[in-house]
């Protein structure tokens, strides 16, 4: 053994190197957040090769006095901190590792020229050598270019992902700090795209610009405040569900986020009204006082601690849940002025159907799985014969192409949204098959390859022979890659990429730690739902029929696999109730 000694200074920079900035996306954050630092009011960022070849930032902050450059390129070296019990800690910087961490890791250059400086001055660090600080021209703000990412440490070079993967994560690094600070215009441009560009705008308008014109149309204002935390931003409402998080944006105290406390609220809030493994889109901002959460908990300082977890979490979930139950629309309003009526909601009764009384009849196969119609008219009486015996009723039409209106024997309005419906009666019969011993599957035509992340091609292939059951088989094709052979039979056309990409959510969302019964469970509703009728189709009369029989027929038909009912039911006492007739 050799004798204890101190690391010489380049190293402790790789060191930290790869947890300051373990990819290209960090850097860019940290290269960002030092122009937002730097009071910039305007930020180009310009990426080639996913960051690993190339970044620049140019910003026209305060820039660095030429004599300091080298001192902001060495290790805990800044111009931040002032607060020495790390409690007031008003600006994104400060713990002076992003510069050092970077130029020991890749080829990193700064040109900077303060305001009141006549030209520019560059220093450049490549491996950690440093070499002499020249003027240079250059317009008043700062450039950081990073090339080369980790040629120095290879061993971190190893972990990258492909220059597509890690561009996305760079980009999105960028997206969340321009949601962050509307009153900055941003650019970024990458392999020469423009991919944004953004004025000074406020923050509705940056949050439109940013999330897209569809999203940002139906998002839901809200503000709350607890304990003197204040939280304000935007929520979609349910329907806008995306199958990643990608439109989602914490910002607290300024600092964008990645928390899993505000992450796990965000869910729980949407738990009841949106599908398991679906991603509400939303953009929050907390300001809480600085004592009361610490954000030197990671050296990426995108995970918070906060002094009161429960608080924080009741903050939000109680907000969205507020925002969420709003009504939108101002067709309500009758309802609300009604003396009988003292809450805006109107609040109808679940309930579940009786036993179904009909036959239990197989799940026909054709097109759609239903039956053939008992009679292809709408009725023109009320339908006392031929209904009796059906709980559910005789259709009366569909609204929104949603929704299928049924008038029950005893005269109840039946409100059935038919994607839901269909979606269970689709598990339930695949489940039936599962049971028997497998899914009928059938080979696809042309074979599907999809690309994944190597970790959730991992799971899925793990999970392959569970999927073979379900009529889904899957074999590795290559490093990341998943060839689809055949699908389940049931599945006309499956959209079978689509499929897989969500089964792999799915997976990746529950852990291994589920049991197979739940892995089953996912893959059954996730199956389900790929196969079942959309909301927004039109649907024939002898279509909505079957599948109101279908239902009466199958045991749990009153709530989707979600646990959302599938059908609302309005009796004569509730109608009079909505409309004040009766208190
Ligand atoms: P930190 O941001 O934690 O202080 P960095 O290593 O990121 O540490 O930066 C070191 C110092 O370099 C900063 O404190 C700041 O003084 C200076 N600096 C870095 N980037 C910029 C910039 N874009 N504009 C002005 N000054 C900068
Ligand atoms: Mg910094």
């Amino acid at each position: 053994m050799s004798a204890i000694r101190r690391l010489p200074e380049l190293i402790v920079n790789r060191i930290a190197a790869g947890e300051v900035i373990e990819r290209p996306a960090a850097a860019v954050k940290e290269l960002v957040e030092n122009a937002l630092d730097a009071r910039a009011t305007r930020i180009e960022v310009i990426l080639a090769g996913g960051g690993i070849a190339r970044i620049e930032i140019i910003d026209n902050g305060i820039g660095i006095p030429s004599d300091e450059l080298p001192l902001a390129i060495e290790r805990h070296a800044t111009s931040k901190l002032r607060d020495e019990t790390l409690v007031e800690i008003p600006t994104l910087g400060f713990r002076g590792e992003a510069l050092p961490s970077i130029g020991a890791a890749a080829k990193l250059t700064l040109i900077s020229r303060p305001p009141h400086q006549p030209e520019a001055a560059r220093i450049r660090v490549a491996g950690g050598a440093v070499s002499d600080i020249a003027p240079s021209p250059g317009l008043p703000g700062t450039t950081a270019i990073v090339e080369d990412l980790f040629y120095a440490t290879p061993a971190r070079r190893k972990f990258l992902r492909s220059p597509r993967a890690e561009g996305e994560a760079a980009e999105r690094a960028v997206w969340r700090l321009a949601l962050s600070a509307p009153h900055v215009a941003f650019r970024l441009v990458a392999d020469e795209r423009v991919l944004f560009d953004v004025p000074v705008q406020d923050e509705r308008a940056r949050i439109s610009a940013l999330f897209g014109r569809e999203a940002a149309a139906s998002l839901i204002p809200l503000t709350a405040e607890r304990e003197g935390v204040m939280l304000q931003g935007f929520i979609g409402p349910a329907a806008l569900n995306r199958a990643t998080g990608a439109l989602q944006s914490f910002v607290v105290n300024g600092r964008p986020v990645q928390d899993p406390v505000l992450k796990l609220a965000l869910r729980l809030a949407y738990r009841e009204v949106i599908p398991a493994g679906r991603y509400p889109v939303a953009a929050l901002t907390l300001t809480i006082p600085p004592d009361a959460v610490d954000v030197n908990v990671h050296p990426a300082k995108t995970e918070l601690r906060f002094a009161d977890q429960n608080g924080i979490r009741a903050l939000v979930i109680g907000a969205i849940g507020r925002a969420l139950a709003t009504p939108v629309s101002l067709d309500l309003a009758p309802i609300a002025t009604l003396p009988s009526m003292p809450q805006r909601q109107p609040h109808f009764s679940f309930r579940a159907p009786p036993p179904p009384s009909a036959p239990a009849r197989g799940f026909a196969e054709a097109e759609l799985g239903f039956h053939a119609p008992p009679q292809a008219r709408l009725p023109q009486a009320p339908p006392e014969t031929s209904y009796r015996d059906h709980p559910l009723g005789a259709p009366l039409g569909q609204i929104l192409d949603t929704y299928i209106l049924a008038q029950a024997s005893d005269g109840a309005l039946v409100i059935v949204d038919q994607h839901a419906a269909h979606e269970r009666l689709t598990e339930e019969k695949l489940r039936a098959a599962f049971r028997e011993g497998a899914v009928p599957s059938q080979p696809l035509l042309v074979p599907v390859v999809v690309d994944f992340t190597p970790l959730d091609a991992e799971r899925l292939l793990a999970e392959a022979p569970l999927l073979a059951r379900l009529g889904l088989e899957i074999e590795a094709f290559g490093p990341g890659a998943i060839m689809v052979r055949s699908a389940p039979a049931a599945l006309k056309n499956p959209d079978a990429a689509g499929l897989l990409r969500d089964l792999a959510e799915d997976f990746a969302e529950s852990g291994a730690a589920l049991s197979l019964e739940a892995r089953l469970d996912a893959a059954l509703a996730r199956l389900a739902c790929h196969r079942s009728i959309r909301a927004g189709r039109k649907l024939a009369y002898e279509e909505m029929d079957s599948l109101l029989r279908d239902m009466e027929a199958t045991p749990r038909a009153a709530t989707c696999a979600h646990g959302r009912p599938t059908f609302l039911r309005l009796s004569e006492s509730d109608l009079e109730k909505l409309f004040g007739r009766r208190a």
